[in-house]
């Protein structure tokens, strides 16, 4: 029979309830005064908070976990410019533990919250082995996922535009249409192989066919010169009467032009109702024959968040009070794209964008900075967004900055500067920047990578650590 040995003090026990019965009376390394802080979620929200956190609390007695899915924080504003090839995938992903000095990361899922008991239930992902954390304090900060409004159809045939695997798949699947269509001679087909359709006409839908536009044209020039760029079709689908409608309409039109202007058809008024393997199939009756389907059209909660035993807003989001806090939880905040956050002096909801989870991150960790201070009065939150900003072409872009419109080159050096000063660490300012002077030098880069294969290791036992051990017995209780 196999024993464990304690690694702080060598005694031997023959069972793991044995040891960790040892481990909790004799080495236990949090009294109830450390206060036990859970961030689910490795976002713009949840990384700001931990961040904020790490430079905050320095003395003060508590823990902090940082749980999420993936082992990076991905940069999201520039996810368009991956699946074009522009960006190279790490140069906007982050590991999560750079942002880690006092904190711990655990790469898992997150399966379920028990509010009432405190609890989070979490999965690993190499060996699926469960377990349950405490907490004393939880940041909730767990996104959305792609809402697809039931459609299975459209589900099944579209690339979604939200993670970087979805960025890759896409700059593949581009790059072997461009090599099919090379190949043959029958014009229907290539018609096919050639016609990217993107639906959804927000931010990530514009700068998504903006960014393929670009590449595919740019390809063809250098690489494919059997192409003839007449076949071409990039269809933009709206369901308003209009582009963009998080900007204002006369911004709206002049980006609308730029995007013609490029190539780009956009059809307005019209909703994509279902799919097939070749097909987009419009509201209108029509059939657009494409090999290429990217759906932007919104998002909606994960499971996660919509079984939450709480009030719920629109799509599922939690309904927090000024505070960000879940209501009836004080213990709880919210904060991001699964928060619904009332816009008290407009009568209106915050929307969900990276510039608003940035913001709920910190005013968090000043609430929390208050509690631990015994103070009774928490800040409420409140922002004004200075502006709103895309890249729609190439060399161009679009922003309101303070009220005023900008547009051109202007907006796209702006665009630019801005976002290159959000991207979290100097190791990946400086891959962005590299990848930005490179892709102005040479030529845009069609290698067809591939599949990532995935190794399931069995063999190896992952020993766990102390601070974990705690968590493990709870579980076990
Ligand atoms: C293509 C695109 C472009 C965008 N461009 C802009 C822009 O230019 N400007 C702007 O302000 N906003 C932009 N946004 C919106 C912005 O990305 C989101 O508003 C922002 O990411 C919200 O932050 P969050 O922390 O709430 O969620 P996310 O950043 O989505 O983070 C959620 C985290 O939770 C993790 N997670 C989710 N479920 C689980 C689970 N069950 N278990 C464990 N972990 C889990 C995820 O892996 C992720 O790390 C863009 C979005 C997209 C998709």
């Amino acid at each position: 029979m196999s024993t464990i040995n304690c690694n702080q003090c060598e005694l031997e026990f023959n069972s793991e309830t044995e040891y960790y019965s040892h481990y909790i009376t004799a080495h236990k390394s949090s009294s109830p005064s450390i206060k036990k802080i859970l961030i689910l979620g490795g976002g713009f929200g949840g990384i700001t908070v931990l961040r904020e956190i790490e430079k905050k609390f320095r003395k003060e007695p508590i823990e902090i976990t940082i749980i999420s899915d993936d082992n990076y924080f991905l940069f999201t504003p520039m996810l368009p410019q991956v699946s074009s090839g522009l960006l190279h995938p790490s140069s906007i992903s982050t590991p999560i533990r750079y942002f880690c000095k006092k904190s711990q990361f655990l790469q898992a899922s997150i399966d379920s919250i028990d509010l009432e008991q405190q609890l989070v239930t979490i999965q690993r992902p190499f060996d699926n082995k469960v377990r349950t954390l405490e907490y004393d304090y939880l940041i909730l900060a767990l996104g959305g996922k792609t809402n697809f409004f039931n459609n299975h159809n459209l589900e099944k045939y579209s690339f979604s535009m939200k993670s970087i695997e979805d960025a890759i798949s896409i700059r593949n699947h581009v790059i072997l249409m461009l090599e099919q269509a090379a190949q043959t001679g029958n014009y229907k087909l290539q018609n096919t192989l050639l016609t990217f359709v993107v639906i959804g006409a927000g931010f990530a839908g514009v700068e998504t066919i903006s960014e393929i536009n670009q590449f595919v044209k740019r390809s063809i020039s250098k690489s494919y010169p059997s192409i003839n760029p007449k076949n071409i079709n990039m269809i933009l689908i709206s369901s308003k009467d209009r582009i963009l409608p998080e900007i204002n309409e006369k911004l709206s039109k002049i980006s609308l032009k730029f995007l013609e202007k490029d190539g780009i058809k956009i059809l307005k008024n019209t909703r994509a109702d279902d799919a097939d393997e070749e097909h987009v199939i419009l509201n209108n009756g029509k059939k657009l024959s494409c090999a290429t389907i990217i759906w932007t059209g919104g998002i909606t909660m994960n499971k996660v968040i919509s079984e939450l035993k709480c009030e719920h807003g629109t799509n599922g989001k939690v309904l927090v009070d000024d505070m960000l806090r879940m209501k009836n939880r004080k213990n709880v905040f919210v904060l991001g794209d699964c928060a619904l956050i009332k816009n008290s002096s407009q009568d209106s909801f915050y929307p969900s964008t990276a510039q608003h989870a940035i913001k709920e991150g910190k005013l968090i960790v000043e609430n929390l900075t208050r509690i631990f201070n015994h103070k009774k009065k928490l800040k409420k939150f409140s922002f004004h967004s200075l502006g709103i900003m895309a890249i729609i072409g190439n060399k161009v872009g679009i922003a309101t900055l303070a009220g005023h419109n900008i547009s051109g080159i202007s907006a796209w050096m702006i665009w630019r500067i801005y976002y290159l000063s959000k991207v979290p660490t100097f190791d990946k300012k400086l891959k962005v920047l590299i990848d930005w002077i490179t892709d102005g030098i040479l030529t845009r880069d069609v290698t067809l990578v591939g599949m990532i294969k995935m190794k399931k290791i069995h063999t190896i036992h992952i020993n766990e650590n102390i601070p974990s051990i705690k968590e493990q017995l709870i579980s076990n209780l």
